[in-house]
């Protein structure tokens, strides 16, 4: 490591109170003494008093400074939710607001559900009784579907708003209009430390509240060479702070669950082969699809003696704060959704910094997880790029999401609340001008608009299902083609994606030879039908799922999705039946709502039939070794390649059956019928791009 003395953080803005972690006693400390602890507290009644003065209210304060858990209980407290109004309190990220809502729950001494609950897409955990409801702002922004002037809201707050995600920044629009009219809703937009001016300009200068934090210094330490492989840099580095530095717990950034689950699994491994040699490591995960029961365990303090290593997607940037971090760990990789508006073609990114910088972050985020490491006592951050990296390959300014992502969903909802006039719609940062014009596009072939722009029949329950429009319009579809069991299963398999299968390292070739015996002709869709079939036959067991290497957690969450899914149905009018093996009918289904994701094999690979992009089946794929000369994809994966994972074999045809508004006869003619290559990647690059995926490193 190479300590970089002019990488500091900011300097703490209120004298450091203490510098060691808590102590026993301390967190036996009683709830109310922790709140009044909080950098918030002495606030309390200004930032009361500022609510009652202004009707929009910008909070700005250090992360840990309990603006999520807190301001809504004062708001409770003052009396905001007399007479059955509620406070809505939103946050980007699902984990967020299931966590925040239990740890305020505990607080005040409610069951979770009861007076304080959580609303996030497939699960609904509130009641008629729940005032306090945290939910992600795109549950807030659904809301409007049922009550465009929130009227049984005394109170909304638009948290994490510096994450400026595409339906916080949709909320904005549709929460400033709404207070016009509503002269008495409280509007609340929280930050983190960044961007508060901007959201001031954009609510008429409404006031700014600055909550002052505490902060201790944190040491910044880089690699002297960039590291190959990070995911095994990562292990080892926790293994060495483990072992050479003095107690305090670590926090690990990795880009998603494939890699933060075999990050663990490495670590674990590796202690109990040191056996006794160390002191204990608990090593625990967090990202958005863990279990309730699992998140909760980050929180939870470290018995002495031992440390404690969280492994987190970048939720616990700013979203999250975890007591008795020291030491912070930024490989400096984020998975990131990008969009190129000129194709209308949308993928997820895992990029080193260099190219990440491209997409958004920015030395703000790699300093919001270096300032992780310094909440409770003076703490080190390693970075495991170069300091030169730090200088040079990080963009200082974020890219809101609405300006790289695709926006069919969000068109979709502005349109059925009635807003037609896109182009003025009040965006703090407006989306580019072909993104909006593709979305409309896309909703038209979809068949969600009509020529002039405005919902149809078929668009209004687009809008009633809580997906993306294609997964919307494959279910409807399967209305047509009598498959709905089958199609809800499909469509609630493919939104728990990637985490179907589970790989343990010194099992690999049983894993994957229980995976290969899933494969049914016709392709992954038909894959994830196939083990959702086999599984609800052994009655949902988790034994079956052990032995078949399948994750039963995310069977359990796909169960839970299927369930609203089919509860939905009624009102969108598709009634239940079964393709009854007829597995062409099911296939033609997803091509109805797919049609825009398809590709066919040329000479040189596979080409997007419209877009003429180069793209790759992922190396995971069941049709991998196949190449079928026609398929749609689910979902693109931008690594070194443009990759297509969750693909299905189909038919040319059936794209002039299912879209002949979209597709000409003559582009899906085959020049080429014969001859076509058997494989176009040879094995070397299929192991490399196994490697690059880091999902079986050794
Ligand atoms: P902010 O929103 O300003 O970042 P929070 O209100 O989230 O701050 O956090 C305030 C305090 O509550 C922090 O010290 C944090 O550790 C604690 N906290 C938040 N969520 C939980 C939880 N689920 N379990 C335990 N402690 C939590
Ligand atoms: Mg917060």
């Amino acid at each position: 490591w190479k300590a970089d003395p002019e990488a500091h953080t900011p300097p703490p803005l209120q004298e450091p109170s203490g510098p060691s972690p808590p102590s026993q006693a301390q967190q036996k400390e009683s709830v109310q003494a922790v709140r009044r602890s909080l950098p918030v507290f002495p606030f309390r009644e200004e930032l009361l008093a500022a609510i009652a003065d202004h009707q929009v209210l910008i909070i700005e304060g250090e992360t840990g400074s309990g603006k999520t858990t807190q301001i809504p209980q004062y708001l409770f407290e003052e009396g905001y939710t007399k007479k059955g109004m509620k406070i809505a309190c939103t946050q980007p990220r699902r984990v967020a607001a299931m966590s925040v809502a239990a740890r305020v729950a505990r607080e005040m001494g409610v069951k979770l559900g009861n007076e304080v609950g959580y609303s996030i897409r497939f699960e609904d955990c509130t009641s008629e009784r729940t005032v306090l409801r945290y939910m992600t702002d795109g549950m807030l922004l659904r809301e409007f579907l049922s009550e465009p002037d929130l009227a049984s809201y005394s109170v909304v707050m638009v948290d994490e708003a510096h994450e400026r995600t595409l339906h916080t920044d949709i909320l904005f629009g549709l929460i400033k209009d709404v207070a016009r009219f509503r002269p008495e809703l409280k509007v609340l937009v929280a930050s983190a430390t960044l961007d508060t001016a901007r959201f001031s300009t954009f609510f008429d200068d409404a006031p700014v509240f600055r909550i002052p934090g505490r902060r201790f210094p944190v040491d910044i330490f880089y690699t002297k060479a960039p590291e190959a492989d990070y995911l095994e840099a990562c292990v080892v580095s926790v293994l060495q702070i483990h072992v050479t530095q003095p107690p305090g717990d670590i926090l690990v950034f990795l880009t998603g669950q494939e890699e933060i689950e075999a990050a663990c699994e490495m670590l674990q491994d590796r202690c109990r082969r040191l056996g006794s040699k160390i002191r204990e490591l608990l090593v625990l995960p967090i990202y958005a699809n863990l279990p309730s029961d699992m998140q909760a365990r980050i929180f939870q303090p470290t018995p002495p003696g031992a440390r404690k290593v969280v492994v987190a997607t970048n939720i616990a940037e700013t979203s999250l704060t975890i007591e008795g971090i020291i030491y912070v760990l930024d490989p400096g990789f984020c998975k990131q959704k990008s969009y190129n508006p000129r194709t209308g073609m949308e993928s997820l990114t895992v990029t080193p910094l260099s190219l990440w910088g491209r997409f958004e972050t920015q030395e703000a985020s790699a300093n919001q997880r270096a300032g992780r490491a310094g909440r409770v006592a003076a703490g080190k951050c390693f970075r495991l790029y170069t300091a030169w990296a730090y200088q040079h390959e990080l963009e200082e300014t974020t890219v809101p999401e609405i300006q790289r992502t695709s926006l069919g969903n969000v068109v979709l909802l502005l349109k059925s609340l009635g807003i037609h006039d896109l182009m003025h719609f009040d965006f703090l940062d407006p989306p580019p001008y072909e993104t909006l014009l593709l979305a409309l596009e896309q909703l038209y072939a979809l068949g969600a608009l009509n020529h002039l722009g405005e919902l149809t029949t078929s668009g209004r329950k687009m809008a009633e299902l809580p997906v993306d429009p294609m997964l919307s319009k494959m279910i409807l579809a399967s209305e047509k083609y009598s498959c709905s069991e089958e199609i809800l299963t499909v469509a609630a398999m493919l939104s728990v994606n990637n985490s179907i299968f589970y790989r343990p390292k010194d099992k690999v070739v049983h894993a994957d030879n229980a995976r290969v015996n899933f494969f049914l002709p016709g392709g992954d869709h038909l894959v994830l039908l196939n083990v959702y079939t086999q599984w609800a036959e052994s009655g949902y067991s988790s034994q079956w799922c052990y032995e078949n290497f399948v994750q039963f957690r995310s069977m359990r969450r796909a169960r839970d999705v299927r369930e609203q899914l089919e509860g939905l149905l009624e009102r969108v009018e598709v009634g239940l039946s079964s393709c009854q093996g007829d597995y062409i009918r099911v296939r033609k289904a997803i091509t109805a709502g797919y049609f825009y994701h398809t590709a066919r094999l040329t000479r040189s690979g596979y080409r997007t039939v419209k877009q003429q992009q180069t793209v790759f089946i992922h190396p995971n794929s069941s049709l991998f070794e196949e190449q079928p000369r026609w398929l749609l994809y689910h979902e693109l994966v931008l690594t070194t390649k443009e990759f297509m994972r969750q693909v299905l074999e189909i038919e040319s045809s059936w794209l002039l059956e299912v879209a002949p508004h979209y597709y000409k006869a003559k582009e899906l003619e085959d020049p080429h019928s014969k001859k076509m290559p058997k494989k176009i990647e040879g094995e070397a690059s299929r192991t490399q791009h196994q490697l690059l995926f880091l999902l079986y490193v050794i």
